[in-house]
């Protein structure tokens, strides 16, 4: 058994601690598999086969992996890459083709075959249209030093609306479109190998479904897609990011809980918007099934499950979340002087969310240092106030995307 397989095994007992959803976190190394099956754990994976006509990728990598994928297939293969399947537009998916295609040109071989959901060459212009934003919260998000996000893509070949089968050599292959981390996912079915690459709907975390700073996710379209996945009776699991998942029963479980703990998500928010609740009710009533976080491929490491009602609530509602007061607001900082000159300035605010603080409700505390800060923004005490309790919230929470905001605030 190589290093990919012990981690596999590792991984479903439950020993892997770190997210494997980060740049920083991911185990990296390459086995074979199976025959003419090869697996690079990266961010984000790649899974390559081998076939009569070339190899298939089916993703790429990002750009921190694109050298070692190619250093790491080489050494296994050194056919030309036939096709590359892009199961979304995600950066971290979409980049390690560069080293494959200068040396296809040196040789003088016929360029890959990209393909792609046709939502995904949208998604590209939408990133050169918001690339400051991006490069601002990818930094936020993984503590980047530099604000970087890519302007120019390789784009696909060919795009697909809706599900599609390929064969390369004598292997099918077949992709399958559903929503769900993003509006073009692929997955894909390759019935001979029993397998499954599911992209990133399935990534050994609680699935990236809420991610408070990213365009729109389909909480309920995901849970379709797993069920369907599931349906297969698959052998091997191959995620986006994080190791296999090998043996019937074993894919089952992971793929029918993963499927549950979304269905109860999205049924119990919609129950309740449709009885009209504000969505303030909706976040502190919806209740995440404790149990089911608890699963190594379930952990609210990556993203944090409270935040797909808000994603629910984007979806299927408007921006308006029942609040009259919040409808057309004054000011933050306006609201915060108010505040503060009620209690008797901002030091009150800030000496009250210390008190709140060291009680343990730290959701009131960055609240009404939130407030002290507004209100008195040069007060030195008020700072340091509001930058401890940020970093304190930054190590209650268990998800990278809610560390990430909470420590960015710290640093403020
Ligand atoms: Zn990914």
């Amino acid at each position: 058994m190589g290093e990919i397989l012990e981690l596999a095994e590792r991984a479903w007992q439950g020993e892997l601690r770190e997210t494997q959803v980060a740049p920083g976190n991911a185990v990296v190394g390459f086995e074979e598999l199976a025959p003419g099956l090869g697996f690079m754990s990266a961010f984000s994976n790649v899974a390559a086969f081998a076939t009569d006509e070339g190899l298939v990728f089916l993703d790429t990598s990002s750009f921190f992996h694109a050298k070692r994928l190619h250093e790491e297939i080489r050494a296994w293969s050194d056919a030309p890459i036939h096709t590359a399947v892009y199961t979304h537009g995600h950066v971290d998916h979409v980049f390690g083709l560069g080293p494959f295609e200068e040396e296809a040109r040196q040789k003088g071989q016929p360029r890959t075959r990209v393909l792609a959901h046709e939502a995904c060459p949208e998604r590209f212009e939408r990133y050169v249209l918001t690339n400051g934003y991006n490069a601002v919260i990818n930094q936020r998000q993984f503590g980047f030093p530099e604000p970087v996000f890519p302007k120019k893509y390789r784009q696909p070949d060919e795009t697909i609306g809706g599900d599609h089968t390929i064969v390369v050599g004598s292997t099918t292959f077949e992709l399958r479109h559903d929503k769900g981390e993003t509006d073009d996912h692929l997955w894909i079915w390759i019935p001979s190998e029993r397998t499954i690459y599911t992209g990133d709907l399935f990534i050994w975390a609680s699935p990236n479904c809420g991610n408070p700073q990213k365009a729109q996710r389909f909480p309920r379209e995901w849970a379709v897609a797993l069920r369907k996945m599931q349906a297969l009776g698959a052998e091997t699991l191959l995620p986006g990011h994080g190791p296999p998942i090998l043996g019937r029963n074993r894919v089952n479980q992971a793929l029918d809980e993963s499927a549950s703990l979304l269905e109860t998500i999205v049924e119990q928010t919609l129950a309740m918007m449709n009885e009209g609740a504000r969505l303030d009710d909706i976040l502190h009533s919806v209740e995440i099934p404790q149990a089911l976080l608890e699963r190594p491929y379930l952990r609210p490491s990556y993203d944090d499950p409270r935040f797909i009602v808000r994603n629910l609530w984007r979806l299927y509602g408007g921006w308006y979340d029942g609040n009259p007061a919040h409808l057309n607001p004054a000011r933050d900082a306006d609201l915060a002087q108010e505040i503060a000159s009620l209690v008797g300035g901002a030091e009150a605010l800030a000496k009250r969310a210390e008190a709140l603080a060291a009680d343990d409700r730290l959701d009131l505390a960055c609240h009404l240092a939130e407030w002290a800060v507004q209100a008195a923004p040069e007060d030195k005490n008020a700072q340091g106030i509001r930058a401890t309790i940020f970093k304190t919230r930054a190590k209650a929470e268990t998800s990278l995307m809610a560390k990430g905001i909470y420590r960015a605030a710290a640093r403020d």
